[in-house]
């Protein structure tokens, strides 16, 4: 009996395994990135090609997060997730169940062999006693470029095409070096690395694990942070629906603000954004605002705060309350070390701002002016 999924019966087990690891929301949101949620239900422009839609006017796609069904109202067509993945991608049932089931990183040949996905897992941290020194600078930044050397000579286009979704062009992802390799490639990356340093080195930077095997490999768009033009970290995003944890990054802290290394070029009393995550500082800096990033736990720290004391700052982080209690202790923080932080609330978050709002840059702009005035008459 083949257990590959081909027979019928293993493709119905595949099938019912993938509907219980699936992540629905995460699923939907990747072809549907505006959708709005209400309660366990998503509004959205149906993405459906066939459908043809003009993309403007109603959202006619309804889906039901719980049970993970779709409906569009316009074409009175609906499903579940496997229908749904069928017809965006266009390939046949039994076709959708084994990608879905390969993202999910269940591949159907328990008892074989261990799936890679799982000789990828990264170690549980220092667990056995085992302890790395961690490398010093010099050697993490060789070690960054060379990785993102041997990821920028795959192909691209799944990466590109995630950020456009999202309202980040090519040219915006380039500057900021984010960088992506497919997941058919993932063996040839991790031969190049492995060829380019002793393992050791590679597992003190946290790139391969205990199985010697490359750590990122649901997680293929990676995100540098670049100091003096040479990437020092990397932090990697998955692309796929359903992958927990959704970022993984390398060993040690994240070393500055998302972007810090563009602030040099730019002019005494510019005004800098300060916002959170990748998605927003790169939406920013898209529509052509300077922008740095919060990126991960652990909040801003005060050492990053010296070289951002020539701007005027303008925190529009989150609005909800983690976001304005956020700004409020930022704010603190600046004014300890003699500086001013200016505090916008936007209606949502940047991104979400830039893609639902043609005027976008001009609210933005508008917020932005109001609240410096507000911090010029302290
Ligand atoms: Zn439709």
């Amino acid at each position: 009996m083949r257990t590959d999924g081909s027979s019928p019966e293993k493709l119905r087990e595949l099938r019912d395994e993938v509907k219980r690891c699936i992540d629905y929301r995460a699923f939907y949101l990747r072809y549907c990135p505006e959708a709005r949620q209400s309660g366990a239900r998503l509004q959205s422009l149906c993405p459906i090609p066939a459908h043809a839609h003009s993309g403007k006017g109603h959202p006619s796609l309804s889906i039901d997060l719980q049970q993970g069904l779709f409906n569009c109202f316009s074409r009175d067509e609906g499903g579940d997730a496997i229908t749904f993945y069928e017809l965006m991608h266009g390939v046949s049932y039994a076709r959708a169940v084994r990608e879905l089931a390969r993202e999910l990183g269940l591949d159907g040949r328990k008892g074989r062999r261990p799936s890679l996905a799982s000789a990828s897992a990264p170690d549980a941290s220092e667990a056995e006693g085992e302890s790395f020194e961690p490398l010093d600078a010099e050697q993490t930044a060789e070690v960054c470029t060379r990785f993102l050397e041997i990821c920028r000579a795959e192909n691209q286009l799944e990466g590109t095409a995630y950020l456009a979704r999202r309202g980040i062009d090519a040219a915006t992802a380039r500057r900021a070096g984010v960088t992506y390799f497919p997941r058919r490639a993932y063996r040839r990356v991790m031969r190049r690395v492995s060829d380019s340093f002793p393992v050791e080195t590679l597992r003190r930077a946290g790139l391969f694990n205990r199985k010697e095997h490359l750590t990122f490999y649901h997680h293929r768009l990676l995100f540098p942070f670049y100091v003096n033009g040479r990437p020092v970290y990397l932090q990697a995003r998955t692309t796929a629906a359903g992958v927990e944890p959704r970022w993984h990054n390398m060993r040690g802290h994240v070393p500055a603000l998302y972007n810090a290394d563009s602030l040099p070029e730019l002019q005494s009393g510019a005004i800098v954004y300060l916002v959170e995550g990748f998605t927003d500082t790169l939406t920013l800096l898209a529509h052509g605002f300077a922008g740095v990033g919060l990126v991960g736990a652990g909040g801003l720290k005060g050492d990053w705060l010296a070289p951002l004391g020539r701007f005027r700052v303008v925190a529009a982080l989150d609005p909800d309350a983690a976001g304005r209690k956020a700004s409020a202790r930022y704010r603190e923080l600046f004014q300890a070390r003699g500086l001013a932080l200016a505090v916008i609330e936007l209606p949502s978050d940047i991104n979400d701002l830039f893609r639902h709002h043609p005027a976008a840059a001009l609210e933005l702009e508008l917020l932005t002016e109001k609240a410096l005035e507000e911090i010029g008459k302290d």
